[in-house]
């Protein structure tokens, strides 16, 4: 079901009791939506997962920042959805552009990824972006339609309605250069329609699309007071809770 949402993605960053603080900030300043329609996930380092509580009463849930896609087995260093979900997380990144530019992944692992956080119970956050030079040669709506499709429509349409997809073009991640609102808005509504070209109406305007790159409380009410823009992940910003806080006002208050 489509809802607003702001997810924040810690990265490798925080020791365990930096983290648990900076948890308990964002959920003690965290206004619960009695409507249920707005929901803050966090991504922690995967060492903290078992050290936090999420609350779904308050709309607060938790995510791995990636997962392996394998379940268990002799794979030194990986964590798996399984895992993930045995320590309190409902939901995982998949595809993060870290993910794709620094360790070499590629959409045909990242859809066996995405399998296995269905397979196990999480729901994926998979982001596509372009990189600069891709946008600058007017290829941004060919690489995020492939990473789409390579990396999602093989999914039946009630897995797929498991998924929350995250815009995030490459050259706004931890730049400083967010994409303006028109660049924003026009790829996600052109998401939807690709959406649509592989499901339906119902399914595109049911799925939930987040903007990420360099979102901050100066651009936050622009970007979300586009129709086709139903929240953020948040990298930097969410490392400090006053800033995620006040993003998370602006996604309130563009809700209708
Ligand atoms: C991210 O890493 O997903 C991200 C959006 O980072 P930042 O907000 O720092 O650009």
């Amino acid at each position: 079901m489509r809802k607003n949402i702001l997810a924040a993605n810690w990265k490798m960053n925080t020791s365990a009791s930096e983290g648990l603080a900076l948890f308990n900030e964002v959920k003690s300043g965290w206004n619960a939506d009695p409507g249920g329609n707005l929901i803050c996930i966090i991504a922690p380092p995967s060492t903290h997962l078992s050290l936090i509580n999420a609350d779904s009463e308050k709309g607060i849930y938790c995510a791995g920042q990636n997962c392996s896609d394998q379940d268990n087995g002799a794979y030194t260093g990986e964590i798996s959805a399984v895992m993930l979900k045995s320590v309190g997380a409902d939901f995982v990144i998949i595809g993060h552009s870290e993910r794709r530019s620094i360790f070499g992944e590629k959409n045909n692992l990242l859809k066996r990824k995405v399998d296995a956080a269905i397979r196990n119970g999480l729901f994926p956050i998979y982001c596509c972006g372009e990189q600069q030079g891709e946008r600058e040669d007017g290829n941004q709506e060919d690489v995020v339609r492939g990473q789409l499709q390579e990396g999602l429509f093989h999914l039946s349409a009630e897995d797929f309605g498991k998924v929350i997809v995250a815009y995030e073009p490459v050259w706004a991640i931890g730049t400083g250069m967010t994409a303006t609102p028109e660049q924003a808005q026009e790829m996600h509504s052109f998401i939807r329609t690709v959406i649509e070209e592989n499901y339906n109406k119902e399914i595109a305007m049911d799925t939930s699309v987040l903007y990420g790159g360099s979102c901050n409380p100066a651009n936050a009410n622009d970007l979300f007071a586009n129709e086709d823009v139903d929240g953020g992940l948040i990298g930097g910003a969410s490392l400090i809770a006053g800033d995620f806080l006040q993003i998370a006002k602006s996604l309130s208050s563009s809700i209708p």
